[in-house]
């Protein structure tokens, strides 16, 4: 079997175009131009990178995008201050503090961003909106498990009644996937790192979401044939060489479908992150 390759830009074509018809709606019917602000602290190069690709997205569908970069001495208060200086301002809907934080304020990467108004929280990582996706009323979901979702949807691939194994347990990618695969029906196992026998765990996944952060960790023998598998992770093992946490060569040869790394999940996020700023407009207007 050669598996089917879930290319990621597709799919973020299509998710992005459906947001700039929502973004379109929004400034014709109701005469408001949906904002978004990215705070950056500090020089880190990936950030950096990140952030500009936020911006330029934005750009490209009609979205108003206000990078505010802070230096990299800025203290907790400064961006307490900065954070309630964007809550109340009308012309931002969408809020996000790009991570990792400098060392020097990481530790209150949670008291920051507790600080970011639920209804502009973009990134989706606030308690409530946390809270939300538990309880199965979501509002603003993580930007990287939810593109999972929308990519097997616009891929037909059937989550209803599968059988689901996560390997990872983070709070930005296994947890919220472990809600939005469960509200979808699948009966979903998580791994982590004290998970003992992990290949007899990952052989019984219909779809296998594999978001550790540990390269070509899985192996074709831990896939069972036919399998879905999406590979959230990014590995950088040389300067200019990125691989997922699939042994990808490997696995297409076993899976039904697979996302590569690069050109797979990555892409999706940034597009999730514009559907999420429409989200926020709307929830901000009650529409
Ligand atoms: P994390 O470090 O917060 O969590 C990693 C998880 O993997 C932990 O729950 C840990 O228990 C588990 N794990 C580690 N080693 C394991 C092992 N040997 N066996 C089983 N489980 C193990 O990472 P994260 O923030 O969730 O990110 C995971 C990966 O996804 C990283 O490579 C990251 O770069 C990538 N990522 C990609 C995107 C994207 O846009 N595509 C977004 C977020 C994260």
């Amino acid at each position: 079997m050669t598996a089917r390759i879930l290319y990621g830009k597709d799919f973020a074509a299509q998710i992005k175009e459906s947001a700039r018809i929502e973004v379109d709606k929004l400034k014709n019917n109701f005469n408001v131009t949906p904002g978004l602000a990215v705070v950056i602290v500090g020089e880190n190069p990936a950030s950096q990178v990140y952030v500009r690709n936020k911006h330029k997205t934005c750009e490209e569908l009609g979205i108003k995008s206000e990078v505010v970069a802070l230096p990299e001495t800025a203290t907790k208060d400064d961006l307490l201050a900065k954070i309630d200086e964007l809550n109340a301002d009308k012309s931002i809907h969408g809020i996000l503090v790009q991570l990792p934080l400098p060392d020097a304020i990481k530790s209150h990467s949670d008291a920051i961003l507790n600080r970011i108004d639920p209804l502009k929280d973009v990134d989706g990582f606030h308690p409530m909106n946390v809270g939300k996706l538990v309880i199965g009323n979501p509002a603003l979901v993580p930007c990287t498990p939810a593109g999972c979702i929308e990519m097997l949807d616009l891929a037909g691939i059937e989550i209803d009644g599968k059988r689901a194994v996560i390997i990872g347990r983070s709070n930005i990618v296994g947890k919220p996937m472990l809600h939005l695969l469960m509200a979808r029906h699948a009966t979903v196992t998580v791994c982590h790192s004290h998970t003992k026998n992990l290949p007899e765990v990952t052989r019984e996944a219909d779809i296998l979401v594999a978001a550790m952060g540990k390269p070509k960790f899985v192996t074709a023998d831990m896939i069972k044939t036919g399998a879905v598998v999406v590979d959230v992770g990014i590995n950088r093992i040389a300067p200019k060489k990125l691989v997922g946490d699939v042994d990808f060569d490997a696995a297409v040869e076993v899976a039904s479908a697979i996302t590569p790394v690069p050109g797979g999940v990555g892409l999706l996020t940034v597009a999730m992150l514009m559907k999420n700023v429409v989200t926020a407009v709307k929830l901000q207007l009650g529409v």
